[in-house]
């Protein structure tokens, strides 16, 4: 038994692509943000799929680049009062709740996600309460009000040794909002899972078809899949993991040929990781193509350099907000995750 979302009632508002810059633009921001960071005691914590721009400035200026867990743990454990947040609300909304304390800037606070934009939280109350005798696990990229109503919060990085966990203390899970990481899980640790039916836009673009005919033009190349693609994806997978397994995976492994079934953001990382490599992007064309996304998520691309010097400047129209009780409550299953995450680092 599953719940299904009417896709045909979401909406995606795709918004605009911030402009291309120049070196002096750049040059400029880079001047202007370096010298707020400074003075208002604030830091940049930025995702994987965001712009090398920010990436650079990110790592030059102290903070970080990293995947959602790591990021949550950089910004809670970091002294600066203000985080700037490059990534997508719930990134946002997730580093309000560790830290309730700091002010939390994002660069535009329209960067949404379709798995939070298509996990409501009345639905997925009511899914709980029509299922209460099930531990509830959803993934970080769920809205605050949507963890407020979990037992666990859990990001791509540790999902299946959580689960597997779970499974074995007994527990019957209810996951959301990703359907085809929450099929991986199950397939994974045989647990019994109700699944919700939210997909990533991104990931769910790419076609397997293409793929197997890519495999052919490079037969050496190892394929690296992230968690959120379908399943006749992942089954092509030589390796399947989080943002910074991936990348770990692409240095690890003897390929000299890789592609890559996540956001092409990830390349500019993963390059430096691996500068002899090459690096492909999956395809998300071919037969039964319908791209929306083409391997970027049109969200993450709103984070601009703009959008940090305005933020850092004029930071009430760029700050997360939340109320306390909310934060109180989503703080629970956060902690649980945390814990989890350290756990699970001592023991490897
Ligand atoms: S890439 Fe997918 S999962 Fe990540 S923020 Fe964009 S829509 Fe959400």
């Amino acid at each position: 038994m599953s719940k299904f979302i009417d896709f045909n009632q979401s909406v995606y508002p795709f918004p605009t692509k911030p402009k291309i810059l120049n070196p002096n633009e750049i040059a400029f921001y880079y001047k202007h943000i370096q010298s707020l960071l400074n003075k208002k005691n604030a830091v940049i914590v930025a995702h994987y799929y965001t712009s090398p721009e920010i990436q650079i400035l990110a790592e030059k200026t102290g903070g970080c680049v990293a995947d959602s867990l790591e990021m949550a743990r950089f910004g809670a454990s970091h002294p600066a009062i203000t985080l700037i947040v490059a990534g997508v609300k719930f990134m946002g909304e997730t580093a309000k709740i560790l830290s309730p304390k700091k002010n939390i800037l994002m660069p535009t606070l329209e960067s949404q996600c379709s798995l939070d934009i298509n996990c409501p939280e009345k639905d997925f109350i009511q899914f709980c309460n029509e299922n209460i005798d099930r531990t509830v696990v959803v993934y970080a990229n769920t809205s605050a009000a949507v963890k407020a109503r979990s037992d666990w919060v859990i990001t791509s990085s540790i999902a299946v040794d959580l689960i597997k966990y779970l499974k074995n203390l007994g527990q019957k899970i209810i996951w959301a909002p990703d359907r085809h990481l929450g099929n991986y899980i199950q397939e994974k640790t045989a647990a019994d899972i109700l699944c919700w039916k939210g997909t990533c836009i991104v990931h769910d673009e790419f076609k397997s078809q293409s793929l197997k005919m890519m495999k052919k033009m490079y037969p050496d190349a190892a394929v690296l899949v992230h968690p959120e693609s379908p399943k006749d994806i992942i089954d092509i997978a030589d390796v399947v993991g989080s943002t910074s397994q991936l990348i770990k995976a692409a240095k690890i492994l003897p390929n000299k040929s890789i592609i890559v079934a996540t956001d092409k953001r990830i390349f500019y990382k993963m390059q430096l990781v691996v500068p002899e490599k090459s690096l492909y992007i999956a395809p998300t064309g071919g037969a039964g193509a319908v791209c929306r996304a083409c391997a970027h998520c049109p969200w993450m691309t709103m984070n601009s350099l703009h959008g940090i010097l305005d933020a850092l400047e004029n930071g009430k129209n760029h700050q997360i907000q939340l109320n306390e009780d909310l934060i109180e409550k989503a703080l629970i299953p956060l902690k649980r995750m945390l814990m989890f995450a350290d756990t699970l680092k001592c023991n490897n």
